[in-house]
């Protein structure tokens, strides 16, 4: 099939099993090109490991220190004439590159908020692990069936206190028009703490701990992010800002509960890039396509694969002795955060509009990035040709599956 990029606001629905290759081995590329990272642990589990943070993860651990892995992916599959999702992809890239290069790799395809999920996960790390020495829990969804009561949360992207307006960009016309966003009631707060916030971590680790399948010393870390003034009613003051407030607090909850086996739970608050679900948040592609611009200026930019390689050798997160703040997380985004960077993009702020955002900002950057998360935009593929879109993850579990 021929498969060409149908956007749809702030997502693609279609894929490119080529450029989605691509996009896997270049990472891979990039990991093979740094030294290797010294640690003992070997047997990793990421949930949320198709895409974004999660899948630089699942790379930079298997190709960094040859470490095995397990991923749980939420992802659509191939149909007739229908392509599947990016992740989908993404993960058959990886599991066939993982191969190659004789590692473990292993995917679980369905919904993690499960217990269906968990536990066929939980079996999987029992038979073919032993134990766990690291978790990254790396999610982002918009909603969450409550294992518990069965309730379906959805997250919502809203201040809270008072309503706000806000410059907002829409990155595939290139308008810069203004948003108001109504304040957010507190059923809302809730909702977006339950999907966002720290409860299903949790649930993840004392399930690993009450199996025993946890090894001496484990780590868990999952992501954060704070940001600037200039988005702060939006994010971090916002419904979702509370939801990583209760992500941060559940990694001092977690760290008591696994002190018992020497582990210990992170954060890493990592910085503002495009992916799929950065792009959904209102105001943000503005401030990532400011950022872009000041940030590859000064020599400062990263992707998810850098950030997450820096996070795992320079930052020592595999290590319980980290450089940390002083509430106890891991900062990737002390460059993003840095006052040169902030106060060229407040400059940048205050004047930016329709006619002057492709000089000022990084709109054709941004719109690149987000094309290849999805595999379109490589100069290298040739897209008026047939592709075979019916391609499987060697080694998946679905939901319904028990491979
Ligand atoms: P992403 O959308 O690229 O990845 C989300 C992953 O979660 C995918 O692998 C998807 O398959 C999986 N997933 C979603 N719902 C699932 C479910 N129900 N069951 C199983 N898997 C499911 O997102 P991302 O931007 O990489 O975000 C990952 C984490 O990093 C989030 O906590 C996010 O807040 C954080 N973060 C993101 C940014 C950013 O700018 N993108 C910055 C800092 C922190």
């Amino acid at each position: 099939m021929i498969v060409e990029p149908k956007i749809r606001g702030f997502i693609c629905l279609t894929a490119h099993p080529e450029g989605c290759k691509l996009n896997v081995q270049s990472q891979i590329d990039f990991i093979r090109s740094k030294p290797t990272i010294q640690t003992e642990k070997k047997r990793v589990l990421i949930i949320g490991a198709s895409t974004g943070f999660g899948l630089a993860s699942r790379i930079a651990c298997a190709y960094g220190f040859n470490a095995s892995t397990i991923g749980i992916i939420f992802e659509r599959e191939p149909e007739t004439a229908k392509t599947a999702t990016a992740g989908w992809y993404n993960t058959v890239a990886f599991e066939n590159f993982a191969n190659e290069s004789e590692l473990y790799a292993k995917t679980i395809n369905g919904d993690a908020f499960s217990d269906q999920i968990r536990s066929q996960t939980l079996d999987l790390i029992e038979k073919d692990f032993g134990q766990v020495d690291l978790v990254i829990y790396s999610l982002a969804s918009p909603r969450r069936t409550n294992p518990k009561t069965g309730i379906i949360h959805k997250s919502v992207l809203k201040p809270i206190g008072e309503s706000f307006s806000s410059k907002t960009l829409d990155t595939q016309n290139g308008k810069i028009s203004e948003i108001s966003l109504e304040q957010a009631t507190s059923e809302e707060i809730a909702d977006t703490i339950q999907v966002m916030g720290g409860e299903d971590w949790e649930l993840w680790i004392d399930s690993l701990l009450k199996r025993n399948l946890l090894a001496k010393n484990a780590t868990t870390i999952s992501y954060s992010y704070v940001g600037p003034e200039i988005t702060a009613k939006m994010y971090r003051n916002g419904t979702i800002g509370q939801a990583k407030n209760d992500l941060e607090n559940s990694a001092k909850r977690i760290s008591t509960k696994i002190s018992s086996i020497g582990g210990k739970a992170f954060i890493s608050v990592n910085k503002a890039l495009v992916t799929q679900s950065s792009s959904a948040i209102p105001v943000m592609p503005l401030y990532i396509t400011l950022l872009y611009k000041v940030m590859k200026e000064s020599n400062l930019h990263e992707g998810c694969i850098e950030q997450i390689y820096r996070m795992l050798s320079e930052k020592n997160a595999l290590t319980k002795s980290i450089n940390c703040d002083e509430i106890g997380r891991i900062r990737m985004d002390d460059w993003e955060l840095q006052s040169s960077i902030q106060s060229s993009i407040e400059d940048l702020w205050r004047i930016v509009d329709s006619e002057n955002i492709s000089s000022i900002g990084d709109l054709e950057g941004y719109r690149n990035e987000f094309l290849k998360l999805f595999g379109f935009g490589h100069s290298s593929i040739d897209y008026s040709i047939d592709v075979k879109i019916d391609v499987n993850i060697p080694s998946i579990w679905n939901s319904d599956s028990q491979g």
